[in-house]
């Protein structure tokens, strides 16, 4: 590997370490498994990534597969940021913001710009990108679009994929291509080209077009859905044609994105935030479709157990803002419609709603107080890092969304789930898309804990997949969630999802193990046998 890494040395501009300390910095994510890069790259230009995939395509040419796996902050929870070959790490040198347009509402940055520091930047001019996720203060845009990203807006705005203009990307093989949304005349033209850019065009087409009514019996009827491949969106009926939908999602295993160019809206700061608290899953559930029909900004919620939970351990996170007797479930539920009355008249229908159910609510339009009660949601963030001596707060089956009709039966599963396995639950995250998080505590040195990690995601994506929802709803699949994709879209897509991969990678040089072919036994080598999240958001050039 020395004399790979030495002829990128030579060639690139960027630095290029095989040093231990790097690739051990590296060889983790925030996922539960561990993978030993090979060299650790940080590229200063897109240049420097054409070069490197040039490199590793024609190694694989040669019968020696070199594979990369492009990173942005490597919090990614199924494993996608991790890789054997070549880690690109992108938040070094390429995180600029290269244009902003607030007229036409549209900013082109570098991949490995921090999520926050962008949201930061654009604040300034009464902007934001609102599918932003929860880990927006360490993550970056890049990872972001790489796993279609999604947040507590989502609800009213959309996933990652809803903003995403055009990409520039590296194809495996180097060339450099743009995607955007092109007319029937122009795919023809990209159709026509002997490049390998005109052979992903032609082939791609063909697979989408033979393929159009399995393609689109695949919907899942889930608000959103991060897993597999999103051909459906790729080529309209009316012609049109888009390979950025395929790109977003992908988490580098079609292409590595250089340059990124997304939609922005405009932000209203002045919201009014009503906090609700119901004595059942069922109360709440009965109220959620019609708290959905007054579109709300936000409908989140926290349970019980996490409220105890944080009680119990963490005491001061909830002091002056939520006394025991808690409730069942707690909703948060946000607008923020441009236009004082119109929130009010919001408030006013919503508290009738409310008044059929439970007298539990609070309205607040103030500032200082909506944050201070938006802290109740953050909590949760507590229980992600929770540490009891070796026992850890997992991320395992952490981001299952189902249909909306099924969010009762759903979060009535998840409790039968961890009585089961006799374990402490606390559930949160967004009531208004039916997807829900929750971290089972367990301790990756014991065999037992284990073994229990698989029967656990068996069973509760059996669990997800059995009431019509998606394994992802905004975490995509990576290495953690690969081996359920068949299971949830059944053999025939799954075989057209490895016909795209082909198409696009047909060495496999990019991040494969990531999405598909991940073997439960990949996963047993992958598993860590210790869980934190010390390094994430660390951006670090270790030589
Ligand atoms: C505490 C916590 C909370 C989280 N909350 C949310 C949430 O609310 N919503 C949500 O959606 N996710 C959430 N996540 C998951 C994750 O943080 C997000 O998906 C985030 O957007 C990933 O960004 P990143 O910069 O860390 O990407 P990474 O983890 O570095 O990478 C993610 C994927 O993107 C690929 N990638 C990165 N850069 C490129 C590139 N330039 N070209 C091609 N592929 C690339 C990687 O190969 C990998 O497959 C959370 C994670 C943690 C630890």
């Amino acid at each position: 590997m020395s004399k790979v890494a030495e002829y990128l040395r030579e060639h690139i501009v960027g630095e290029v370490s095989t040093n231990t300390s790097a690739r051990r910095f590296y060889s983790t994510d925030g996922s539960v498994f561990s993978v030993m890069p090979q060299i650790v790259i940080y590229p200063r230009s897109t240049d420097d990534i054409r070069k490197v995939a040039r490199f590793s395509w024609q190694l694989a040419e040669k019968g020696k597969v070199v594979p990369i796996t492009a990173r942005g902050a490597g919090t990614d929870q199924g494993g996608a940021a991790l890789g054997e070959g070549i880690v690109l790490v992108f938040p070094v040198h390429m995180n600029k913001l290269l244009e902003l347009d607030t007229k036409k509402n549209f900013a082109r940055m570098q991949p490995g710009i921090n999520y926050r520091n962008f949201q930061d930047t654009i604040k300034t001019h009464n902007r934001f990108l609102p599918p932003y996720p929860s880990s927006v203060d360490i993550s970056t845009i890049g990872g972001a679009v790489a796993n279609n990203a999604a947040g507590s807006r989502t609800v009213k705005y959309g996933c990652t994929r809803d903003y995403v203009n055009g990409l520039r990307v590296v194809l495996a093989n180097g060339e450099l291509i743009e995607t955007r949304r092109l007319s029937k005349r122009e795919l023809n033209h990209k159709k026509g080209l002997a490049t390998f850019e005109g052979e992903i065009y032609r082939q791609i087409d063909g697979l989408i077009t033979d393929n159009w009514d399995l393609i689109h019996s695949a919907h899942k009827d889930v608000s959103k859905n991060s897993a597999g491949y999103d051909l459906m969106d790729v080529k309209r009926s009316d012609g049109s044609f888009d390979l950025t939908p395929l790109f977003v999602g992908s988490q580098g295993t079609l292409g590595i994105i250089t340059e990124i160019e997304l939609a922005i809206t405009t932000n209203n700061m002045n919201r009014s935030l009503m906090v609700a608290g119901f004595t059942s899953i069922d109360q709440a559930d009965s109220v959620v479709q019609d708290i959905l029909k007054l579109k709300p900004a936000t409908v989140e919620m926290v349970d019980y157990h996490l409220l105890e939970f944080i009680n119990k351990h963490y005491p001061n996170q909830l002091k002056g803002l939520l006394e025991p007797p808690f409730p069942k479930i707690l909703l948060l539920i946000e607008f923020d419609d441009f236009g004082k009355s119109i929130q009010a008249k919001k408030i006013k229908k919503l508290s009738k709603i409310l008044r059929n159910v439970t007298n539990d609510f609070q309205v607040s339009t103030d500032y200082d107080e909506r944050e201070e009660l938006w802290k109740i949601r953050h909590s949760a963030a507590a229980v992600i890092a929770h540490t009891e001596g070796t026992k850890k707060s997992l991320p395992i089956i952490e981001d299952g969304v189902v249909p909306q009709e099924k969010f009762q039966e759903y979060v009535h599963g998840i409790y039968e789930l961890f009585k089961k396995y006799n374990l402490d639950v606390a559930v949160w995250g967004h009531a208004g898309n039916a997807n829900l998080h929750m971290q089972p505590i367990l301790d990756l040195a014991e065999v037992g804990d284990r073994q229990k990690v698989f029967k656990i995601m068996d069973e509760y994506y059996q669990m997800v997949i059995q009431l019509g929802g998606s394994t992802a709803g905004e975490h995509s699949d990576g290495r953690l969630r690969a081996p359920y994709l068949p299971g949830l879209y059944g053999e025939e897509i799954y075989k057209i999802f490895e016909a795209t991969k082909k198409v696009f990678d047909p060495w496999g040089t990019l991040n494969p193990g990531v999405k598909l072919g991940v073997t439960r036994e990949d996963q047993k080598r992958m598993l860590r046998n210790e869980y934190n999240m010390d390094k994430l958001g660390i951006y670090t050039t270790r030589m």
